[in-house]
């Protein structure tokens, strides 16, 4: 069976499930808070450290403290019309609102003294009928996310050096090359800035009911402006660098370094180097390959996880966000490179288009860009007539580099997180988070190995750069495989483009069987 009907079916059984023991198991609704009624009124007298609201907050101080009073519980908070607000006058009242409320569920306590009030996701009472039949998925979750991020560090450097290493077989760089990474850094940032208006104007995270905990403690990295993200970008020790997902822009900053002076280095030190490195790549793509072939289970045990704690709202604000991102894609390769290929390139776009077919298709059915390359370069070199200097240059290179498609599903998806995690917590999605974000979405999308579901394990990175939680990109894996579809079209759609665009500037003659203009 092909893999996407598998994840498909695997998702549906996941969910279904999931619903079941939503359905048939009982889980009482619990925030792990004991109180007790005073004569000022309800005291809380112990905390479960197992509880969400005995988690640390923003300033790294628990959310609730025993002995604190709970003037109110605060429902449906930034849902205009259905915001009510309960006071909490006896420990009854408590129980009462715990009683009408779901796993899953947000409230905001509000504390008195305290000026602002403090979420608290409910969870469902420990060592319950339901908790214990989650428990093999939670394990089998935990243990299929573990495996995404361990890839991530070997699979970026291995990738970016040989591809780097191997531009030109120690050609110069040069004009072309110059060319190349040009036409790569604006295509990625134009289809970020279209990802970036859709989400900002959709908004789809806002308010969406994702059923995952607010995150209890965010550090608020990127507030600091734009010269401070380029400032992290250099590694003082490429070790510790290594050490943490979050600092994947310093690795990709290294990997491109090392790579370029690869080529520099003299003989034999340049071939064993890149053949090294070559090797290196090879294992961990089988590695990747293989990790990657778990992803049916993965999914399934995510779904009956997430389903089986809260429950099927999430797919609706999942749904949004698809279609964020399918909007974004659609206007990327239907408006923004065609115009770039008619007045850049002079190409007519629909011709390069029919051209490209046997390329598109074949990305769209492998979500692989390293896979369709044999056919891409077959397509534009025989069919769209570039040559094979500029064919053999631009796309072996874009296949693992260039990704627009990429680039502008990481900006929507980390922003949807963002966003949410902007309502149910203390997150700030600040101008300079957003800045952040972007440049991350460009690295991430350089760092991202054209592999099925490569940019999902990319974007924990950005989450985690953001300290925001990555449980939010596991549950995008739910939806993952028909936008990897999609965008990996668009990265190899792409990649072509460039190569016709760049051809002609260079004077090529009869790209796509049109002759240059004068
Ligand atoms: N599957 C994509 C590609 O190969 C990468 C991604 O997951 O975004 O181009």
């Amino acid at each position: 069976m092909k893999i996407h009907w598998k994840i498909l079916l695997f998702m549906a059984a996941g969910a279904l499930l999931g619903g079941v023991f939503q359905a048939f198991l009982d889980a009482p609704a619990w925030i792990g808070v004991t109180v007790e009624d005073t004569e000022t009124g309800v005291r809380i007298k112990s905390l479960d450290s197992r509880s969400p609201a005995a988690k640390a907050d923003v300033a790294g101080s628990a959310k609730l403290k025993p002995g604190e009073q709970i003037a109110a519980i605060i429902r449906n908070r930034g849902k205009p019309g259905q915001e009510e607000a309960i006071p909490v006058r006896t420990a009854g009242d408590l129980d009462d609102v715990l009683s009408r409320s779901q796993v899953g569920d947000l409230i905001w306590i509000e504390v008195a003294g305290k000026d602002r009030p403090v979420s608290v996701n409910i969870a469902m009472q420990p060592g319950c009928q339901r908790d214990r039949w989650l428990e093999p998925f939670r394990f089998v979750a935990d243990i299929f996310l573990a495996l995404l991020k361990m890839l991530i560090v070997p699979v970026v450097l291995t990738s970016i050096i040989t591809g780097v290493s191997g531009v030109g077989s120690g050609r110069d760089f040069g004009r072309l090359g110059g060319k190349t990474f040009g036409y790569y850094v604006s295509t990625s940032f134009l289809a970020i800035f279209t990802g970036l208006i859709l989400v900002n104007v959709i908004r789809p995270g806002t308010g969406a009911e994702l059923g995952l905990t607010p995150s209890d403690k965010f550090e608020q990295v990127a507030e600091q402006g734009i010269f401070d993200v380029f400032r992290r970008m250099v590694p003082e020790n490429v070790f510790s660098a290594f050490s943490a997902n979050g600092q994947m822009l310093q690795v990709i900053f290294f990997a491109l370094l090392f790579g370029f002076f690869i080529t520099r280095a003299p003989e034999p030190h340049r071939t064993r180097m890149r053949e090294f490195f070559q090797s290196a790549f090879e294992v961990m793509m089988k590695m990747a390959v293989f990790i990657l072939s778990l992803i049916p289970y993965g999914v399934l045990a995510l779904l009956v996880k997430v389903v089986g704690e809260t429950g099927f709202g999430m797919f609706r604000a999942l749904a949004v966000y698809v279609v964020t991102v399918a909007l974004g894609l659609i206007v990327h390769s239907c408006v923004v490179l065609p115009l770039l290929l008619r007045f850049v390139g002079g190409i007519s776009p629909w011709q390069w288009f029919k051209a490209m077919g046997p390329a598109l298709m074949t990305a769209f059915s492998t979500s692989s860009s390293s896979m369709t390359l044999p056919v891409s370069m077959e397509a534009v070199e025989k069919r769209g007539k570039v040559s094979n200097k500029t064919t053999s240059f631009v796309l072996p290179l874009g296949a693992t580099i260039n990704m627009d498609g990429t680039a502008l599903y990481e900006c929507v998806g980390v922003i949807f997180l963002a966003q949410f995690y902007a309502t149910v917590g203390d997150f700030q999605l600040t101008v300079g988070n957003q800045v952040f974000v972007v440049v991350m979405a460009l690295m991430a999308s350089i760092g991202a190995a054209g592999i099925p579901s490569a940019g999902l394990v990319m974007m924990l990175t950005i989450l985690t750069g953001l300290g925001l939680p990555v449980e939010g990109a596991a549950l995008l894996l739910a939806v993952d495989r028909p936008l990897d579809m999609m965008r990996t079209m668009v990265n190899v759609w792409s990649d072509s483009c460039g190569a016709a665009i760049i051809a002609r500037t260079e004077g090529e003659g009869q790209v796509a069987g049109i002759p240059a203009p004068g």
